[in-house]
């Protein structure tokens, strides 16, 4: 049964979240934190005899993520009215774009190349349009099933939203969520959206298994939750299967907190939707220059980062990976690296590592603010010439985190210049032969080894590793008593 292959498409919404304003009217498109039905006008409440006017920039934001999507880009976009009702919806209709006779959403026939577990893998993209957000439904208590009334905040309603539609080019949840990581980061490096912000990607996942009718997920808000949602409706529809049950084409909701889907509706057809072309809004003709100029504006994508960095820092793949799937972190490794001769691998492993570990991933977007680059390679660099240890290296990360330089931390360690390896080995093996009673409390009782390590660090200044000390010493002593039992 496990072997009928799954097959998975997706709709993705983004939010322009870079905006200032939305789509039609000149509410800001930051209606977060905002009291409830203040963040609205006449034209985002639908309100008869209110004209919307197009955002330039949200043409020109879904504009740049068709040039890095690689796809064939309409020369006129048209804006159509898709009927449905919903409380959500004050007009009973949405603005969106639609592919069909004479018009046509922004960009049709593209595609993105993302990896899983190292395979290049490629999905194609139908199509990308803009739409308006609908407002949203505050449940009293609960969920959409178990709440007595719910409320209604338009704030969000018109805000821009991009609309990515794939082909159904994925066959596991691992696929689709490589990919969507991909594509949160693209969008990511065009600067269109911040996915730090509640809410900025929502996904509706289609999946059938081969043969059979597929199902689409609506209003998925997490990539954890996708993956949830996928594994439960693979193994709701297999068991339906083996019951002899037909699955019916239908459009279920994700009902977060019991972690299932839930039947709301049959699907609707193209025409329940009733598309026509809005006659409030002229088409927009992008024009060959416009766009030209728009691709010239294009930043340098994560794949195409990625192997400009394996080239000129030497990093292996994996690392590569992972500093370039964050813009900042991608930038912050090459303002380190302008400071410093220390092998790229390194200077990497030890930013991804450690000093991502104790910053944490939503704190990366200041990362160059905690710990400024000139203080990261400064550490590096002591270390590329021997002056400190990895391990002192790694001590000093946390310290630099909580606002200290890395010299000053260095030195009030005792750190910088530090006594090791085979030099500190002779001094010890000094210490214990000057120190013979010392050495013979310890033989008997482990806490005078104190005392050797204080020597040592008196002998050299406090300049000693402290724990190779202790290490050192407690060996020593160790291989002694072994000599003295066996006496
Ligand atoms: P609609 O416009 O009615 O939503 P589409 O044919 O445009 O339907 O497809 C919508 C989504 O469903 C797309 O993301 C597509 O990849 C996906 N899809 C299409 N066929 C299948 C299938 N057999 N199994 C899973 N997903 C599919
Ligand atoms: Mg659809
Ligand atoms: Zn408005």
């Amino acid at each position: 049964m496990s072997s009928e292959k799954i097959i998975i498409g997706l709709e993705i919404h983004v939010q322009l979240t870079s905006l200032k304003t939305k789509l039609f009217c000149n509410c800001s498109s930051n209606y977060r934190d905002m009291p409830p039905n203040t963040n609205v006008c006449p034209i985002c409440l639908g309100l008869p005899g209110s004209l919307p006017v197009v955002n330039k920039e949200a043409v020109k934001k879904a504009l740049l993520v068709a040039l890095a999507l690689n796809m064939k880009i309409s020369n006129r976009v048209s804006w159509a009215r898709k009927h449905y009702f919903y409380p959500d919806l004050p007009k009973n209709y949405q603005i969106t774009q639609y592919e069909g006779k004479g018009v046509a959403s922004i960009a049709r026939e593209g595609y993105l190349e993302y990896y899983v577990d190292g395979n290049l893998k490629k999905a194609r993209i139908r199509r990308i349009n803009l739409e308006e957000d609908p407002g949203k439904i505050i449940y009293h208590t609960g969920s959409m099933l178990t709440s007595k009334y719910s409320l209604i905040d338009y704030n969000r309603s018109g805000v821009a939203l991009l609309e990515i539609v794939t082909e159904p080019d994925f066959s596991s949840p691992k696929e689709v969520i490589a990919f969507l990581q991909e594509l949160r980061s693209v969008l990511e490096y065009l600067e269109v959206a911040d996915f730090n912000l509640e809410g900025s990607m929502r996904v509706d996942v289609n999946i059938s298994i081969e043969g059979g009718s597929r199902v689409e997920v609506k209003n998925i808000g997490s990539i954890s939750e996708i993956e949830a949602a996928i594994l439960y409706e693979v193994a709701r529809q297999r068991s339906l299967r083996e019951k002899g049950i037909k699955i019916e084409m239908e459009t279920r909701h994700w009902d977060q907190e019991r972690k299932a889907t839930v039947g709301t509706r049959t699907k609707e057809t193209e025409e329940d939707y009733r598309y026509f072309p809005d006659p409030n809004l002229p088409p927009v003709e992008i024009e060959m220059d416009y766009l030209e100029g728009i691709a010239k504006e294009m930043p340098e994508l994560p794949n195409a980062k990625r192997e400009r960095l394996i080239k000129e820092y030497g990093l292996s793949s994996y690392l590569s990976y992972v500093i370039t799937s964050n813009k900042k972190l991608a930038e912050y490794f090459e303002e380190v690296m302008k400071y410093t001769k220390i092998d790229g691998e390194k200077a990497a492993a030890l930013i991804v590592n450690d000093l991502v570990g104790w910053i944490g991933q939503e704190r990366i977007k200041d990362i160059g603010k905690l710990v400024p680059p000139a203080e990261m390679a400064n550490l590096l660099e002591l270390l590329r010439k021997g002056d400190i240890s990895i391990k002192i290296a790694k001590e000093t990360i946390p310290e630099l985190v909580s606002g200290r330089k890395t010299t000053e931390v260095l030195l009030s360690r005792g750190w910088l210049g530090r006594i090791s390896g085979k030099e500190l080995d002779e001094i010890v093996e000094r210490v214990m032969r000057e120190n013979e009673k010392a050495v013979e409390d310890a033989l008997r009782n482990p806490k005078a080894i104190q005392f050797l390590i204080g020597k040592v660090m008196e002998v050299t200044n406090k300049k000693a590793d402290p724990k190779e000390t202790y290490e050192l010493i407690v060996k020593k002593i160790g291989e002694l008593q072994k000599r003295t039992w066996s006496n």
